[in-house]
């Protein structure tokens, strides 16, 4: 049996986490079985579900780290291993796709590969490395209507400054799809 993986990239709102849900739907309706999982951190919407802009979703389970996943898969039979936003995992997940992919499974990761400064998001770029497949979605700027590559992140309103911590106390933040030339990150 040939293992693979696949990585979905591309800015907030390309549909990243939409094409995550219809691979998995295709492959459960072809009756194989699949395991998706996804950080805990991103709880914007229900936990126990992968879920796009547009709503759509497919069951999951929700983690801390890549050794939770690694625990979790070790004694299950399975066919695809679904991973959304894939750029808030640490290293182990990089060795964690190879692993499984040698073992012949097929890998599905879906995620961000840059983060608001438009510099490459932690493990992703090594995962497009390693991929068999790589599909790079693209947005619609909210400025231009362009295809947009990259994510806006706007604090209070103005564009986000590039020495912003990750969290702004008191801030309302927001993140918006934009295109190369009407991205900004103040210096
Ligand atoms: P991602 O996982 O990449 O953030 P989702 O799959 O969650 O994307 O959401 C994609 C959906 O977001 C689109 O089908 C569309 O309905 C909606 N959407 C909202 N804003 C935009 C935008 N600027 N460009 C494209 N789609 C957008
Ligand atoms: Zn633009």
């Amino acid at each position: 049996k040939n293992g693979s993986i696949e990585i979905i990239v591309g800015p907030m709102y390309a549909g990243k986490s939409e094409e995550l849900i219809r691979r998995i739907n295709r492959a459960r309706i072809a009756e194989l079985k699949v395991l998706a999982f996804k950080p805990k951190i991103d709880n914007r919407y229900n936990k126990d579900s992968i879920t796009s802009h547009n709503g759509k979703q497919a069951d999951c389970v929700a983690v801390d780290a890549s050794q939770e996943i690694l625990e979790y898969i070790k004694d299950k039979e399975y066919d695809l291993l679904a991973i959304d936003e894939v750029q808030f995992f640490d290293e182990g997940i990089v060795e964690l796709c190879q692993l499984e992919a040698d073992k012949g499974k097929r890998i599905i990761c879906s995620g961000l590969d840059m983060d608001f400064r438009a510099e490459p998001f932690k493990v992703v770029p090594q995962l497009m490395s390693i991929a068999e497949h790589v599909s790079k979605l693209t947005a619609v700027c909210m400025v231009c209507k362009l295809p947009a590559t990259r994510t806006q992140r706007l604090v209070n309103g103005q564009p986000a400054k590039y020495s912003d911590p990750i969290i702004l106390v008191g801030a309302k933040e927001d993140y918006e799809a934009r295109c190369r030339k009407c991205h900004e990150v103040i210096e």
